[in-house]
């Protein structure tokens, strides 16, 4: 198949080329050139006409939360004070360990759609549900392959409701992984462990232990607020990430999401130690955490990818947030420029969460992409193309979503796919969620 756009990104390294397209065989991307010449190349392949769409790799969801979609709404008296009142009188109690297996579907299954909908072709999923073990990733893997996106699913262990529940937790991320792997395809699983505030030393080694067994990255949230330095400080005399160093797990394999109230030290310590990192711009906001040393990670050699965490999950808007709140917040419009934020949408993402041969429309490539219209009032160019998407686009001008050679949406329509009856179903398990209802 050849998708003929009027703009290629190859890579949000490079600039993006005018009247180049693609050429796809199988789940990967087999050539580029200009239009016309992929016309007289391959004349009898199928064409995809796109003509005033952008053609780019797919945006990398580096960390969301699949579920977090049931609490959008939930009734509350008041906001919570702070991070840790966030979780202990409001997400833990009234969501996470109330959550059980139909919940997590139904709120997958529309998620997917919703995914494929705005240009997400993959995705790393964290699982909190203590009540939903064992077992929720099988169910939910189901859901994630009929909708044929590129999905990393991972439960959250944490053994803050007991030693047996945290390692049933553990259980769950090295059964899956091993069974995923086994079944190959698009999803495949990590492990995955909360905080240093939910697990004691012996628990983060043996995650780290487990997943050196099974060659998977490990995943842990790390000071999305200003709580998790202090514990640490309080109970180990280090920050965090210098904590993780002296248990002698900090290395490639390690996953941290948020790093929001990490210092100068602790980025230093990510860079040597080749640990990868993810921002969470908008969900940072909600939670009054502050604001995320995005820059600096960078500057640093930190691997980085975007996620939505669960919250606003429109990519286009993650990367808004991306954008501007840093240059708001260090005085400074030449930060975070809207390349580097087109990168960290794709390549960025896909190398944090150690997905090969995605991000890139390059030859032997993965064939994930997302199609977008770009029809704006002043004229797109070679120079300004990822400032004028950032500033212009939404998720409802997506066209086509491609994942692995496959087709997910074209025309502005999900294929297969009913979504009044996903979104009722997702209302639904919410309000089953929010009264408490078995
Ligand atoms: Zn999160």
């Amino acid at each position: 198949m050849l998708i003929l756009p009027s703009w290629l990104i190859v890579s949000a390294r490079e600039k993006p080329r005018r009247g180049w397209g693609v050429r796809v065989v199988g789940s990967q991307i087999a050539d580029l050139a200009p239009n016309q010449t992929l016309r007289e190349r391959y004349p009898e392949d199928e064409i995809w006409e796109a003509a005033g769409d952008v053609l780019s790799p797919g945006f990398v969801d580096a960390h969301t939360h699949l579920y977090g979609i049931l609490a959008h709404g939930i009734p509350l008296d008041k906001a919570p004070s702070g991070f840790m009142p966030f979780l202990d009188e409001f997400w833990w109690p009234q969501v996470e360990n109330r959550l059980d297996r139909d919940m997590i579907c139904a709120a997958t299954d529309y998620n997917c759609y919703a995914m494929a909908r705005s240009g997400i072709t993959s995705f790393y999923d964290c699982e909190e549900a203590p009540n939903a073990l064992p077992g929720i990733l099988t169910a939910q893997a189901a859901v994630v392959r009929s909708h044929g996106l590129r999905g990393i699913l991972s439960f959250e262990a944490t053994q803050r409701l007991g030693e047996a529940n945290g390692q049933l937790g553990l259980a769950e991320n090295a059964d899956f992984a091993a069974s995923a792997r086994e079944q190959g395809g698009l999803v495949s699983g990590m492990m995955c462990f909360h905080t240093t505030f939910t697990c004691d030393a012996g628990f983060i080694r043996r995650a780290y232990d487990l997943a050196d067994r099974l060659g998977v990255k490990v995943h842990s949230h790390c000071s999305e607020g200003t709580y998790e330095p202090a514990y640490a400080l309080d109970h180990f005399g280090k920050r965090p990430v210098a904590y993780y160093e002296t248990l002698g797990v900090l290395g490639e394999r390690s996953l941290l999401s948020q790093c929001v109230q990490i210092d100068a030290a602790e980025i230093e310590l990510l860079a040597q130690r080749k640990a990868s990192a993810t921002h969470m711009p908008l969900s940072n906001c909600e939670v009054g955490g502050g604001i995320a040393p995005a820059q600096a990670l960078v500057d640093a050699g930190v691997t980085l990818g975007l996620g939505t965490d669960g919250y606003i999950t429109d990519f286009f808007e993650v990367m808004r947030g991306a954008f501007l709140i840093h240059k708001a917040n260090q005085l400074n419009p030449q930060v975070m420029p809207a390349g580097l934020v087109w990168y960290l949408a794709t390549e960025g993402g896909a190398r944090a969460l150690g997905l090969e041969n995605v991000g890139r429309l390059a030859p032997g490539w993965q064939a994930d992409m997302v199609l977008f219209k770009a029809d704006l009032p002043t004229p797109l160019e070679e120079h300004n193309l990822y400032d004028q998407a950032l500033l212009y686009c939404h998720q409802t001008d997506v066209t086509g979503t491609v994942v692995a050679g496959k087709t997910l949406m074209r025309a502005g329509q999900v294929e297969g796919a009913d979504a009044d009856a996903l979104r009722a179903h997702s209302r639904e398990a919410a309000d089953r969620l929010w009264r408490g209802k078995p």
